[in-house]
């Protein structure tokens, strides 16, 4: 039996221009290629755990508008349970409009839309899902009241409750206390703990509740802290060419790796080889790694 995650979060459609240069204010730059491509946090890193082995159930919010029903049937077309997934009358699917230019650099301008409706009643209707999952995986793009329920209902569950804090926005003691497992960058990690040094940042987190602190630092690999415990995960050398989706690889993977009862450091070991793999293939989709890719990567003793 596959094991379980229910991922809570945000549905987006990104709209890519790439150009010769980004538009300065009132200025119109023409020549660019346009790509639009399925996108969002939360929908990433369902993905993500789905191609990973895990049966998902996915709840966020869409529009009742063409990218709505295209974001939904990509989700499913992953084996993704969509069933708690609700078509907004009044907002639209929530956009990303990305301009990149001649050398990577972009800007990126976002509506969240129906992400930002997502509600403690759209998680309460998936509180059996949640109740009976191995492991509840959320993010920061739908709001943290909608987040902050489903932590509860799962945590007296005692399903484990992981937590990628991104986008960083402050978050209550109440959430932060009820977390297994939390997923900072070193931004991330510096915002919430008011510390720079990845290792007092953590300290610090543990001290306001939280399980087990699990820091992404880029190419470097990862930083794992909890009490009795202060361990680094070497990354993996890989030759990196767009490192979008990495760290929502990293997420899914060692959300599911965590479920599957793992050795914390194999899983995170594991979550590294996923996220390193993200970093070679452009885009977020297509660069979220299947596990057979993964193992391959880790090698025959992992
Ligand atoms: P985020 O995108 O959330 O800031 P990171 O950039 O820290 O997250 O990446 C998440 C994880 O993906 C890292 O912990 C690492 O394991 C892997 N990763 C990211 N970039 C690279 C890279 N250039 N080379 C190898 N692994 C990488």
């Amino acid at each position: 039996m596959p094991v379980r995650i229910v991922v809570i979060g945000s549905v987006n459609t990104d709209m890519v221009v790439r150009g010769p240069h980004i538009p300065s204010p009132g200025e119109t730059v023409t020549g660019g290629t346009f790509l639009r491509a399925d996108g969002g946090k939360g929908a990433n890193q369902a993905v993500a755990a789905a191609r990973a082995g895990a049966g998902v159930t996915f709840v966020g919010r869409v529009g009742a508008d063409d990218p709505g029903r295209s974001a939904v049937a990509g989700l499913a077309a992953e084996g993704i349970d969509v069933g708690f997934v609700g078509r907004d009358r009044d907002h639209a699917t929530g956009v990303a409009l990305i301009m990149v230019d001649a050398a990577g650099e972009n800007a990126i301008s976002v509506a969240p839309g129906a992400n930002a409706r997502l509600s403690v009643e759209d998680v309460e209707a998936a509180r059996a899902a949640i109740e009976s999952a191995d492991v509840l995986l959320t993010q920061l793009e739908t709001p943290v009241a909608a987040v902050e329920r489903a932590a509860e209902i799962a945590s007296a569950a005692g399903v484990t409750v992981m937590l990628d804090p991104a986008p960083a926005r402050p978050l209550p003691d109440s959430l932060l206390s009820m977390v297994d497992v939390l997923t900072p960058n070193e931004g991330e990690a510096a915002y919430l703990s008011g510390e720079d040094r990845p290792g007092a940042a953590a300290a610090r987190l543990l001290s306001l509740g939280v399980t087990t602190v699990v820091m992404t630092l880029g190419g470097v690999g990862a930083l794992v802290v909890k009490e009795g415990l202060e361990a680094s995960v070497a990354g993996f050398q890989v030759s990196a060419v767009d490192t979008t989706a990495a760290g929502d690889a990293f997420s899914g993977y060692l959300a599911v790796s965590i479920a599957e009862r793992r050795d914390l450091l194999q899983a995170v070991r594991r979550a590294c080889a996923a996220g390193a793999l993200a970093a070679t293939v452009a885009g977020a989709r297509p660069a979220l790694p299947r596990h057979d890719s993964v193992d391959r990567l880790l090698g025959p003793d992992h």
